[in-house]
């Protein structure tokens, strides 16, 4: 995914540098130009970050083809989605067939027109900006801003698959406001959205330790996913986010906790993630935890 606003980044494969000089020529004002005399170069461009916007790609190479490159490209995840345009001397129409059936978005044989081949660039681009929105849309949540349940999901499948792999840590925190329907009930819905923003923005700035995330797991429950992470190191994490919304300051008179809003987290932090148990473990551990932080007055943290 590359959302960007700068130019978008084209990514040309050719093995002769005059027809890389000629692409390059005609883009080069509009966009960003990389180029890959050779398949394996260019996979390996591609799998770099940023990875390019666009991918126009020849196919007669040495050693490995366009089709071949095509081929790599589709079936690795980190480059499957970025559009590929094939660029070629190689006009049958089986040759075309084959292109488009690997995945390409187009197929543009040679000789090719400068301004229709930079329309369809263009028009390629965009529907790849559209997708990328889409996308990044559907793994945040609308109301805060945070990544939102899928996103979390999906971040959590990894990073347990990685932990049991590697035999390491994965500590889970599982968040939920105090007393948030006697808020709601009291100052309005639209101000316990106001409320949810600003508790979900100061999760977000203490969760900032690269392959930590917070998300919004439900209604007003947060949740948590601090890898490699013990469980005394995920206790302080935790009192920090308690201290962080506390601090807040958001007024709430019909709590029963205290005068402003508060949270109570569960924990838990656990190895040998492979040994018999699944992904929902670990999950079901910090719920068990928070029940029993509810119970015991709210405001706090408990851990499993
Ligand atoms: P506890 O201290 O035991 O957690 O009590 P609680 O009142 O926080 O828990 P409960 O589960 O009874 O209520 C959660 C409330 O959260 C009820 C629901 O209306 C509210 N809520 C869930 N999602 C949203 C939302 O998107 N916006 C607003 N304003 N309220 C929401
Ligand atoms: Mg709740
Ligand atoms: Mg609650």
């Amino acid at each position: 995914m590359n959302i960007s606003v700068q130019r978008p980044t084209i990514l040309i494969i050719d093995d002769v540098p005059t027809n890389v000089q000629i692409l390059a020529e005609a883009l080069n004002p509009l966009y960003r130009i990389k180029v890959a005399s050779s398949g394996a170069n260019a996979l390996e461009i591609a799998q770099r970050k940023p990875h390019p916007d666009i991918i126009l790609l020849d196919v007669m190479m040495p050693e490995m083809d366009g089709f071949e490159v095509c081929r790599r490209l589709k079936s690795n995840n980190e480059t499957s989605n970025i559009p590929v345009i094939f660029v070629t001397a190689k006009n049958t129409e089986s040759d075309e067939e084959l292109g488009l059936n690997l995945g390409a978005v187009d197929y543009i044989t040679k000789p090719f027109s400068i301004p229709i081949t930079k329309a369809r660039i263009r028009n390629h681009l965009r529907l790849k900006h559209q997708a990328d929105l889409l996308e990044s849309m559907s793994m945040i949540d609308a109301l805060t801003q945070i990544p939102n349940r899928r996103n979390f999901d999906t971040t959590f499948q990894s990073e347990w698959k990685q932990a049991a792999r590697n035999n390491s840590t994965l500590a889970v925190i599982i968040i939920d406001i105090d007393y948030f329907k006697q808020y709601n009930d009291h100052y309005g819905h639209g101000a316990g959205d106001v409320c949810l923003q600003m508790v979900a923005s100061a999760l977000s700035k203490d969760i900032i330790r690269p392959g930590d995330m917070v998300a919004r797991y439900g209604g007003e429950e947060f949740i948590v996913i601090l890898p490699g992470t013990t469980e005394e190191e995920a206790l302080i994490v935790a009192e920090r986010l308690r201290t962080s919304v506390e601090n807040l300051a958001i007024q709430h008179e019909y709590s029963k906790t205290a005068s402003v809003i508060t949270i109570s987290a569960g924990i838990t932090s656990q190895r040998n993630l492979g040994d018999n148990t699944i992904p929902q473990n670990l999950i079901d551990s910090a719920d068990k935890a928070l029940y029993i932080a509810k119970e015991n007055g709210r405001n706090r943290i408990y851990k499993v």
